[in-house]
This record gives structure tokens, C-alpha cells and sequence, in this order.
């Protein structure tokens, strides 16, 4: 396979903070319809790998390629055009907005919430907002309003603002911290869906999740990848245990 078959292509990538290497001569690639999850202790580098593919920090060397077309240099606004999601880890929905409102507004036609309020919601919108409510599982709170949701509900319904503007490349930064057992398992249903016909990568934490959603394991240290594999060959491995999974 050449690296140009790849989704993703991260390759060499380095961000110096002032002399420090958050992410040092980092190469990854990332396949379609593949879901990776990014795994390593805390300060590896894990956020700030995503804040470089979205755009919100430059790289200091490298390059990262989306579809073969270099990112590094493009606008964080451009980079979302060419189909890159990012969700955080705090959600930013609109709480005094309806479910079915924060949906609408994130249709790539009503960028900005007050052109989008005033905006007719026509047919396709109105479409596309069901399918999407039905895909989180909140179709049946399309009316209330988003701020009385329950935490886990706020994070699919960030999750379903980003499906709106159908990306092809979705990146999660633990999106299940703070949701219960049972909210996990419908997010990691909601994971295995979503990954159809994209690319998702999710950074996460807690091992028996990673378990059930993730194709490839990359596990980040010291701003490098570590080791790379199967949930199996990366939990197996000795500097893996050593670094991260003993403790
Ligand atoms: P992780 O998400 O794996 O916990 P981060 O990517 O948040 O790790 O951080 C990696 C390292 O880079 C940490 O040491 C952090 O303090 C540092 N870092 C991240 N962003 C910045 C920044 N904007 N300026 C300076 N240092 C940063
Ligand atoms: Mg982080």
C-alpha cells in the first residue's frame, strides 16, 4: 500500500513549545472506515496531535495529508471544509437551544447561529436533522431544550452536530468521560456505526471501551508513538505495561 491509499497521513510531525517537543517526528496513518484509538499517559501528546490535524496549533515540521492533499498551512476553517471534525472535551452545544436547533445550525449552510436562526428550514435540513437525532438516539427529544440533557445525551448530540456537516475524517478527545456504564455502551455503538464510510480517531482512556470499539491501538509517550497494533499485540506489550498500562 503507498501512503497516498491512506485517509490520514501524518508523517515526521513535530510542535515545539518553546523549545519543548510536545510531538516529536510523529508518523501515523489512518485508513477509511477505520476507527483508531489513540491511547498513553497523561502529557503524551494525545490532544495535542488532534489540535494539529484540525489546525488550532501549526506544526513545527512534518506534514499531515488528508485525502493526499497537505494540511499543514491551511486555515482551521478550510480544514473543516475538507470534511475534518473535531469535537472536544468539554461539549459546546447551545443550551438554550432545542436539540433540533442545535442540529440545524450545524447544517454547513447556516455556519453562524444567527443567520441560521433566521434561516427557512427547509425540507433537505429537516431531513438530514432526523436522520442524524435517529443516529445519536435523541429523536424522541428533538423539542427540549439541549441544556436539560443529560450529560451523556450533550455528548451525542455534539457528536450529531459534527455528523450535520458529514465528515470524513471525525476525531473525538475522550468522549466518554463522565458517562455511565450504560451511556458507554450505546457511545460505542454509536462509534461502530459512525465509522462507516469515514475515518475516526478517538482518544480514550479506559481500556475495556477501547476494547470494544477500536480496530488499531496507536499508544502515544513522550510525544512519540510507542507501539502500534491489535487492542491484543498493544496490551501485550512489555514497554506498554511498563509506561502506561501497569500502573
Ligand atoms: P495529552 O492529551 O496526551 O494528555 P497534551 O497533548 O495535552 O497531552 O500535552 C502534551 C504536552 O504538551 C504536555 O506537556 C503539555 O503541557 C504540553 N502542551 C500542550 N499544549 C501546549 C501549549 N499550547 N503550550 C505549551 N505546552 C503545551
Ligand atoms: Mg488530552
Amino acid at each position: 500500500m503507498s501512503n497516498t491509499d491512506f485517509a490520514l497521513a501524518v508523517e515526521g510531525l513535530t510542535v515545539s513549545f518553546d523549545g519543548f517537543n510536545a510531538i516529536e517526528d510523529l508518523t501515523l496513518y489512518v485508513d477509511k472506515n477505520e476507527l483508531r484509538v489513540i491511547i498513553g499517559p497523561n502529557g503524551a501528546g494525545k490532544t495535542t496531535l488532534l489540535d494539529l490535524i484540525c489546525g488550532k496549533t501549526k506544526a513545527s515540521s512534518g506534514s499531515i495529508k488528508f485525502q493526499n492533499e497537505e494540511l499543514t498551512g491551511m486555515d482551521e476553517y478550510l480544514r473543516v471544509r475538507k470534511g475534518i471534525g473535531r469535537k472536544f472535551q468539554t461539549p459546546s452545544i447551545y443550551e438554550n437551544l432545542s436539540v433540533f436547533k442545535n442540529l440545524e445550525v450545524s447544517y454547513p449552510e447556516g455556519r453562524s447561529v444567527f443567520g441560521a436562526l433566521r434561516f427557512q428550514c427547509s425540507p433537505a435540513v429537516q431531513q438530514r436533522v432526523q436522520a442524524v437525532a435517529q443516529e445519536i438516539g435523541l429523536d424522541h427529544v428533538l423539542e427540549m431544550e439541549s441544556g436539560l440533557l443529560s450529560h451523556g445525551q450533550k455528548q451525542w448530540l455534539e457528536i450529531g452536530m459534527l455528523l450535520m456537516q458529514e465528515p470524513e475524517l471525525l476525531m473525538l478527545d475522550e468522549p466518554i468521560a463522565g458517562m455511565s456504564a450504560r451511556e458507554r455502551e450505546l457511545t460505542a455503538d454509536l462509534l461502530k456505526r459512525i465509522c462507516v464510510g469515514r475515518s475516526v480517531i478517538v482518544i480514550e482512556h479506559d481500556m475495556e471501551f477501547v476494547a470494544r470499539i477500536a480496530h488499531k491501538v496507536t499508544v502515544m509517550h513522550q510525544g512519540k508513538i510507542l507501539a502500534e497494533g491489535s487492542m491484543e499485540a498493544v496490551q501485550s506489550d512489555p514497554k506498554v505495561i511498563d509506561v502506561y498500562l501497569g500502573h
